[in-house]
């Protein structure tokens, strides 16, 4: 490994490869989502030069280099040290999970919390005892205004009601929010309730915020922390409704929000729309399989929509591909056995142009549903090369149809569309 010493953690960093079934998956964590288009041309060439150029989104707004090979891997944690993309441990690592709202410091609706979302960062590497939460334990930092990112599946939510407001805390799908709080205490605040949780599940053996609720109520937890619980009228878990194209919020922020299909976007295709917006301009990920480029001008806006289509990517609201959600399928993941992107990409060719809103199918290569959290109006299930269809449900839940053909899924997926009434 190379001698580089990082800035975030002041040691030599680490990364975490996990192995997957076309090589080994790296994860890069940025921190509030944010990264340069230098940056972001940088990690196309290592994704390149590495991995086998797919780069994913992931739900969690983070970024994953896929197959990239093991002796590689000196190499790469090197070059991903000197762009100051390690984290100090494994844990660290692990535990500095933190989304933040992809319009923080655009929207001018959206309160900017981004510097909360460090310091919170801070919080999580620094308090090695908050490194023993759970791998999946997540926190976000919800700003509101147009694109709220409501219901993440975050453990622990900031949200800011609307400017002026303050911020108050979330636990996991609960509707009830505390009192509203400081911004100087709110990191606080959570390191107590995410001690709580942790004395807890030490002994009950639970792994999220959701489980702790069942249980207790998010009004006694709060109230363990020396909180009130006040919802003071103010609705919950706002579902954003993010859309493709192009988007202006005031005279220097405009935005070319792309659809990556199916939350991949391969480096050759990367390095283009990086190039384009220009070094000044800014990529945000959302966990929405949006990438936002923040342009400096309306031009590079125009630029990035009229190129980005030839690389297979999506700038309209009704593509279809953005109405699919498919997880990572054969060959990449052992547990599958279907090509679920491929199978996806030939469903979408079939439906054409009909609007069907995000969320309406999901094609899982088994029954984890790693692509989509909750349910679908139809959902596909892998087992033994074919597919298991499910009606208004998710992957776990009884089919109305079992081994169906490649070659019969966009007929099956037609009717069982008319059946659930997904037609948008
Ligand atoms: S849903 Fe199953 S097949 Fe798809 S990525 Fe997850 S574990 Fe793999």
């Amino acid at each position: 490994m190379s001698p580089a010493t990082l800035r975030r953690g002041w040691c030599p960093g680490v990364l975490r490869p996990m192995p997957t079934g076309d090589g080994l998956l790296v994860r890069l964590r940025l921190t509030s989502g944010e990264l340069s288009c230098r940056l972001a041309a940088d990690i196309a060439g290592l994704a390149d030069r590495y991995g086998n150029g797919a780069i994913d989104l992931t739900q969690r707004a983070n970024l994953q280099l896929r197959g990239v090979r093991e002796e590689c891997l000196p190499e790469l944690t090197a070059a991903l040290g000197d762009l100051d993309l390690l984290d100090p441990s494994d844990s660290a690592e692990s535990v500095r999970n933190v989304m933040v709202s992809p319009l923080a410091g655009i929207d001018p609706a959206c309160v900017d919390g981004r510097a909360l979302a460090k310091n919170l960062e801070t919080l999580l590497l620094r308090n090695i005892a908050l490194h023993a939460l759970p791998a999946k334990f997540g926190f976000a930092v919800d700003g509101g205004g147009l694109w709220p990112l409501g219901d993440v599946g975050a453990d622990m939510t900031l949200i800011a009601p609307g400017p002026g407001d303050g911020w108050r805390i979330r636990l996991g799908g609960s509707p009830s929010l505390s009192q509203p709080i400081e911004v100087a205490e709110a990191t606080g605040q959570v390191s107590r309730l995410a001690q709580i949780f942790l004395s807890k599940s030490s002994t009950a053996g639970f792994r999220r915020m959701r489980d702790l609720v069942a249980i207790d109520g998010a009004a006694h937890i709060f109230s363990e922390a020396g909180l009130l619980v006040s919802n003071a009228g103010l609705a919950v878990g706002k579902r954003a409704t993010p859309e493709a194209g192009g988007h202006r919020f005031s005279a220097d922020a405009c935005i070319a929000a792309i659809g990556l299909p199916f939350g991949r976007i391969e480096a050759s295709k990367l390095k283009p729309i990086a190039a384009l917006a220009g070094p000044r301009a800014a990529l945000r990920l959302t966990p929405w399989r949006l990438l936002i480029v923040r342009c400096a001008d309306e031009a590079a806006v125009t630029a990035i929509l009229a190129k980005a289509p030839a690389l297979g990517l999506v700038t309209t609201p009704g593509d279809v591909r953005l109405a699919i959600d498919a997880c990572t399928g054969a060959p990449g993941c052992v547990n599958a056995t279907t090509p679920t992107r491929e199978d996806a990409i030939l469903i979408a060719g079939v439906l054409g142009q009909d609007h069907l809103k995000p969320g309406t199918i999901h094609v899982s290569g088994c029954i984890k549903g790693c692509a989509r959290r909750g349910t679908a109006r139809v959902t596909l299930v892998g087992r033994d090369g074919r597919y298991d269809l499910v009606v208004n449900g998710g992957p776990s839940d009884a089919p109305v149809r079992t081994a169906i053909a490649r070659g019969d899924l966009a007929a099956a997926v037609r009717s069982a569309l008319a059946v659930a009434g997904g037609a948008a």
